[in-house]
């Protein structure tokens, strides 16, 4: 029987347990910097334009059906989803054939299947996670029996990158070893490495003959620029790595419900490497089968419509810097007010992080404190989702950080 020893109960996702919580609050001067999900200025979920444009030209199309996918997804989508990532058909690994993409369940999908692959055909190694990072990272790579190990990231003292711990980590790994790297827009410190530091890493990992798995969950949606935000990943598969790419389109398209995502790998240069791809390519479509048998089809379509057309790709250029520039006008704000105030301690680490997450500091009492005495919810780590910060509110939450710090 499924007794309480057999199945004992779980704790609820803290992420979606905060999410219950802000809702149940009756509280009109509650503030939601949860979830990471962009808001607009009224604190609204965000449509965006050229998504709305692409629907109606998909629903408008007289041959549209619902069969199913081909199991690696629909090509139209994964190719420009490949050419995203890797800077565009001029990418070495898209010129010379390298590349395999399979269309995923989102960018957790993806991690997921590129956990199984590596889990079936890289054994023995151990992943290393930044501290912190996405905390699903831990459970995705836990539930395909890889083990997992942390390499420091963050600093507490200047609230950005720890990298002379990150890289003493890196060559005390072992040889081979897995490394998770965020392509931009760290979650959940919104700490990045420069593009001198991410040389610097590659180096190591080519040292150490690590192996590169980038997780890119906010390319476009970070800086505004699709070409700045993919910069690691480039200067990576130029320097000829072998690596592997977990890609979600949930937040630079503002589809996170539906689930488009892509998986994918790229094979050292070689002159077989069209064929190792080939093989590659044929065991991830056994995983996939077993797995999701075929992805869904609507966000990828709204994505392709997107992808291969130049007039509406440049509108979704412009959307991006929407979400992108209002984010970083409220960093500036929530700076400025902090400053203004004199709230103790320094507050830059709020405008040189970037992307989605702030890794404000607070500590847990501290957050608690805030959410029960002025309904500002965050997770207990300190880290706020800066889409939830707008014209109405920054100055509130400024001021209950100030007194929460005091
Ligand atoms: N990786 C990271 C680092 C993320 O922050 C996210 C989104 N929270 C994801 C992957 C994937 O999210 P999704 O499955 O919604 O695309």
């Amino acid at each position: 029987n499924f007794t309480a020893e057999v199945v004992p109960q779980a704790p609820e996702d803290p992420l979606f347990g905060l999410m219950r919580a802000y809702r149940a609050d009756q509280d009109p001067k509650k503030v939601d910097l949860g979830i990471g999900a962009y808001r607009d200025n009224n604190a609204k979920p965000w449509v965006l334009p050229v998504v709305k444009k692409a629907d109606e030209i998909l629903r408008d199309d007289p041959e549209l059906n619902h069969e199913y996918a081909p199991i690696a997804g629909i090509t139209s989508f994964t190719s420009k989803a490949a050419e995203l990532i890797l800077g565009g058909v001029d990418s070495p690994a898209i010129k010379e054939k390298r590349v395999t993409s399979v269309q995923t369940i989102s960018g957790t999908g993806a991690v997921h299947l590129g956990a199984l692959f590596l889990a079936r055909f890289y054994t023995g190694k151990k992943v290393y996670l930044s501290d912190p990072t996405w905390a699903n990272h831990n459970q995705i790579f836990s539930n395909v029996g890889i083990p997992i190990a942390k390499y420091p990231y963050f600093s507490k003292e200047t609230r950005g990158l720890d990298f002379e711990g990150m890289k003493a980590a890196l060559h005390g790994a072992p040889e081979g070893s897995i490394i998770l790297l965020h392509a931009c827009a760290h979650n959940p410190t919104g700490v990045d490495p420069t593009l001198d530091q991410w040389k610097e890493i590659a180096e190591i990992l080519r040292v150490k003959k690590h192996f590169p798995f980038f997780d890119t969950a906010y390319q476009g949606f970070a800086s505004g620029d699709l070409m700045r935000d993919n910069a690691a990943v480039r200067y990576f598969v130029d320097q000829g790595f072998e690596l592997v790419v977990a890609q979600s389109f949930a937040k630079n398209f503002g589809l996170y419900g539906e689930r488009a995502g892509c998986f994918h790998v790229v094979t050292a240069p070689a002159p077989d490497a069209e064929t190792t791809i080939a093989r590659i390519a044929s065991q991830l479509a056994i995983l996939q089968r077993s797995e999701i048998s075929n992805p869904p089809l609507y966000g990828a379509r709204i994505a392709s419509i997107v992808l291969n057309d130049p007039k509406l790709f440049a509108e979704w250029e412009d959307n991006l810097r929407t979400m992108s520039g209002r984010i970083i006008s409220m960093r500036n704000a929530l700076r400025a007010k902090l400053e203004e105030l004199g709230t103790p301690g320094t507050w830059n680490h709020i405008t040189d992080q970037i992307g989605m997450f702030s890794y404000t500091g607070l500590t847990e009492p501290q957050v608690l404190k805030i959410r029960s005495d002025f309904h500002i919810y965050m997770t207990k780590n300190g880290r706020i989702s800066m889409a939830g910060l707008n014209t109405n509110n920054v100055d509130y939450v400024a001021k209950a950080i100030d007194k929460i710090v005091r």
